[in-house]
């Protein structure tokens, strides 16, 4: 069960700095955008996550964004962020990985994924190869189908804090 534990867990993804990310020896980062850079469906990302998004990339870091999101939504949203985007990615397949990562020339051993769910960015990133951090949800899920994962999830992340994966929150 190991492929459902993130190697690193955040509170939001404006609170991981430079410095956390270089010391886990990643330089590129993949990112999610629903309940990651943004409320489940936003429009424009969150002011936070511009912020983030320019110190990180100041400090050498860059990013790309894969979303199983659709192409319009995902496409804009990329666009305002400035960076290359995956849509339609069918996290957690590896396809949507691998297509951007290939696409960008980025080493997999230096990349990470950074998303809120367990069941497509954690899993998706640990069977690709990829170094996995998990992010809270922004916004409280409405949705029951949402809310029953959120549930599961608790388990898995109390698995993660035995095994001693670094919480930051
Ligand atoms: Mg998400």
């Amino acid at each position: 069960m190991d492929m459902f534990l993130p190697d690193y867990v955040f509170n939001r993804i404006w609170d991981i700095s430079e410095e956390d990310i270089k010391s886990m020896g990643v330089k590129f980062l993949l990112l999610d955008v629903d309940n990651t850079l943004t409320e489940h469906n936003g429009k424009v990302p969150r002011v936070e996550a511009l912020k983030w998004l320019k110190r990180i990339k100041e400090g050498g870091i860059d990013a790309a964004i894969v979303s199983n999101g659709r192409a319009k939504r995902v496409k804009e949203f990329a666009g305002v962020l400035g960076l290359q985007c995956e849509y339609s990615s069918r996290k957690p397949l590896r396809v949507g990985f691998k297509g951007v990562v290939e696409r960008l020339g980025w080493p997999k051993s230096e990349t990470a994924i950074i998303g809120d769910q367990i069941y497509t960015d954690i899993l998706g990133g640990n069977a690709f190869g990829i170094k996995t951090i998990l992010v809270r949800p922004i916004e409280t899920e409405r949705r029951l189908f949402l809310r029953i994962k959120r549930i599961l999830e608790k388990s898995f992340l109390k698995r993660a804090k035995n095994r001693g994966v670094l919480f930051k929150s």
